[in-house]
């Protein structure tokens, strides 16, 4: 079939549209609000045009437009197949709440890096304390990043977003990881994880402070909840950048970044 040749030559030409997966196994498949408008009006997609929809858990789609306007884009769904850009370890990134607009910044570039769960948590230090209602707004903008970052960088999976408790509950949280990381500055400086730990740990949870650093007695908790201290190496960076290094190093160490074995 035509369709499947064009998309087979170049798919990386195509538009990418998120479909929740219950819209997917729909009888009628269909894309309505802005990205409609998008679709429509923007990138003037009509009837007979193909596109390739991901459904966030990790299956993409080719998929034919049967009607289109400005509201509602209709769908048939030609073929599925399974976006091989997740990552073999699932990184959970808890994060010291930060100020401002930075937390926004970060759920976009570690969905680009790969994470499984974005768990930000209140540390003793974090600044700002969005109540509840505040928080219900940002777990919406942060799921709406999170699936144009997925978007944008052509992975499957969006990932978890969890509601923002404090610093035990993410300690609770990370029980279910095989190996968890607590980076802190007084830790020796480099970023060093000893031979004890499995070696090709599945579940990591990656714990990073906010702007003004973690507690002793938070350090002293982690260690407790059998989590490992590790460097950055012998600068102090400001929190947003040391999560990304972070996360970066994790990935390359146990993850997609490096040689997979
Ligand atoms: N308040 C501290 C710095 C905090 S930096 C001070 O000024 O001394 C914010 C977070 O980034 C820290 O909690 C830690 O998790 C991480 N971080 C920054 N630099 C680091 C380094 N060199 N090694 C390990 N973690 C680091």
């Amino acid at each position: 079939m035509p369709f499947i040749r064009q998309a087979e030559s170049n798919p990386m030409s195509l538009r990418r549209f998120f479909m929740a997966p219950e819209m997917v196994n729909h009888p009628h498949p269909e894309i309505s609000g802005s990205d409609a408008g998008h679709i429509c009006r923007v990138l003037r997609l009509s009837a007979g045009d193909i596109v390739e929809l991901f459904d966030g858990t990790g299956n993409g789609y080719l998929a034919q437009i049967v009607s289109a306007s400005p509201k509602r884009v209709s769908f048939i769904i030609k073929e599925s197949f399974p976006m091989l850009s997740e990552s073999s370890v699932q990184i959970s990134l808890a994060q010291g709440f930060l100020k401002d607009r930075k937390m926004d910044d970060l759920i976009r570039q570690l969905t680009e890096l790969g994470i499984h769960r974005w768990m930000p948590f209140y540390a003793a230090r974090s600044v700002p304390v969005p109540g509840k209602k505040g928080m219900g707004a940002r777990l919406n903008r942060w799921e709406k990043i999170a699936i144009e970052a997925v978007k944008q960088c052509r992975r499957g999976q969006v990932p978890r977003i969890t509601p923002a408790g404090n610093f035990d509950d993410m300690l609770l949280a990370a029980a279910d990881s095989d190996l968890k990381i607590i980076f802190w500055e007084g830790a020796p400086q480099a970023f060093e994880i000893p031979g004890t730990v499995p070696p090709q740990p599945k579940k990591i949870t990656v714990a990073v402070g906010p702007e003004g650093g973690f507690e002793p007695g938070e350090i002293q908790r982690a260690r407790e909840h059998g989590f490992l201290t590790t460097g950055l190496g012998p600068r102090i960076l400001r929190a947003e950048t040391a999560t990304l290094a972070a996360c970066t190093l994790v990935q390359y160490r146990f993850g997609d970044m490096g040689i997979t074995h």
